[in-house]
């Protein structure tokens, strides 16, 4: 934003520029939308940052973000509780959820290994996966991390980590493209992967 603007504006531009996917031009046109806003809407939209950071936090047994102790799936007798859907985020649930066909829970890492950026195995939920599978009860870990170089090497590594439990450790069988990403595979597709799953 030019020296001319407000200082204010300026810093809320910078603000939204932190957030992935908003560069400064878009940040800028963002800030003076909130300028067009009524202070009811401002006071709803600082509201609703401020309410989802405290009172949302990772599921004590998938990592998942809830705002209860348990995630809807954890709680949910009706599924499987026995298949395990390793996931990269979140948000890569949604996309297991849209297909309708998964009927077991999950287990989100919050991101991948990849030394070079300094993600070390001690650096995602890891140890927490492990402490699900010797809990016992586990029979099939389904790694569900997306097939590019940091997906594959986690997977890798966390299946090695699981061989001692005896446990079953699948991988989805990637008619998905090299380097794409779950979040935006269609449902036939991701269906498709996890059916063709094979064990690694
Ligand atoms: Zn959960």
């Amino acid at each position: 934003m030019a020296d001319s603007n407000a200082l204010p504006l300026v810093i809320l531009s910078e603000q939204f520029a932190k957030l992935p996917g908003i560069g400064m031009k878009s940040a800028q046109r963002l800030a003076y939308h909130v300028m067009e806003m009524s202070d009811a809407e401002v006071n709803e939209f600082s509201q609703a940052l401020l309410n989802a950071k405290k009172t949302v936090h990772t599921c004590k047994v998938c990592q998942n973000f809830t705002e209860n102790e348990l995630c809807a799936f954890c709680s949910d007798q009706r599924r499987d509780h026995g298949t395990i859907c390793v996931v990269e985020t979140p948000k890569d649930i949604s996309a297991f959820e849209r297909t309708k066909e998964y009927k077991g829970v999950y287990h989100v890492l919050h991101g991948l290994i990849s030394p070079i950026d300094g993600i070390t195995p001690d650096k995602i939920r890891i140890k927490e996966l492990l402490s699900r599978i010797s809990d016992g009860n586990v029979s099939e870990v389904i790694m569900a991390t997306n097939p590019t170089v940091e997906g594959e090497a986690t997977a890798m590594y966390i299946s090695k980590l699981l061989k001692p439990f005896g446990v079953k450790v699948t991988r989805l069988a990637f008619g998905l493209p090299i380097g794409g990403m779950l979040e935006y595979a269609d449902e036939v597709t991701l269906y498709k992967a996890l059916e063709n799953r094979s064990e690694i």
